[in-house]
């Protein structure tokens, strides 16, 4: 009976408001989540491997999947080529547990427009000020002060589809925000259409109720 259909979360922000956090707490959290590791054209980070943070891929080995339909969404941020493929998402989908996804508003849309669409949830993250992103982006510690520049630059951009999107948190105190992420989550797996085991239930009280009557 409790068999449910997953959710398709999509967080979304400007960068270094605190997404890739919120979702490793969220990770940490519930098992029945999990994470779109997405493809991407940029070279990893100090710490990050391939196929934990991100599958790395030549941008010629990223357009053969793209061209093969293999990602559900794809988008070009900040010079790179960043997309989600499909194949695990419909795998996790199917056995009824969530993926979280971290793509930018360009594949929120993307995502919502494509048939699995109606599992959408999106939320979107804004920081309490801009002087407070440039700080963690500074105290992150792991862009240089051209990339830091660019992200800034392109914060507005980002923000500006913030209206797009099911939920918007600011992200101030940082566990006040996760406890905000629970409680959605907690209650849109609720759903009526997250739970098509509930038609064969109502039908079993149904005939319980008419052998009674
Ligand atoms: P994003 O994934 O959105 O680019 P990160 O999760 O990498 O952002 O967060 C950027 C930096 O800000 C990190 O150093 C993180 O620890 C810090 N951070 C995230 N949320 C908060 C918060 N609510 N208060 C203070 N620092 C935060
Ligand atoms: P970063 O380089 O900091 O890891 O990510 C930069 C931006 O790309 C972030 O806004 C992130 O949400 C976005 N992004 C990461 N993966 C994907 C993806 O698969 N698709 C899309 N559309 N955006 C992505």
């Amino acid at each position: 009976m409790t068999q449910r259909r997953g959710l398709l979360i999509i967080l979304s922000s400007p960068s270094g408001a605190g997404k890739s956090t919120l979702a490793r707490r969220l990770m940490q959290w519930d098992e029945g989540l999990r994470f779109s590791i997405s493809a991407t054209t940029r070279a990893p980070r100090p710490g990050e491997e391939h196929g934990r943070e991100y599958f790395f891929l030549s941008v010629d080995e990223f357009k053969k999947q793209v061209s093969e339909g293999e990602m559900l969404e794809h988008a070009h941020v900040f010079g790179n080529f960043y997309g989600s493929p499909t194949g695990p998402v419909k795998d996790t989908i199917n056995a009824g547990d969530d993926v979280l996804f971290d793509v930018d508003w360009q594949g929120e849309q993307q995502i919502r427009n494509s048939d699995l669409g109606k599992h959408a949830l999106s939320i979107f993250i804004l920081p309490p000020s801009i002087t407070e992103l440039h700080r963690r982006l500074v105290s992150r510690g792991q862009d240089s002060e051209d990339v830091i520049d660019k992200r800034m630059q392109k914060s507005w951009d980002e923000i500006s589809h913030w209206g797009a999107y099911d939920y918007v948190l600011v992200n101030d105190d940082l566990d006040a925000t996760e406890a905000q992420l629970k409680t959605i989550i907690t209650a849109e797996r609720m759903r009526r259409e997250q739970q098509p085991a509930l038609q064969t239930h109502v039908r079993t009280l149904q005939a319980e109720f008419e052998e009674m009557s």
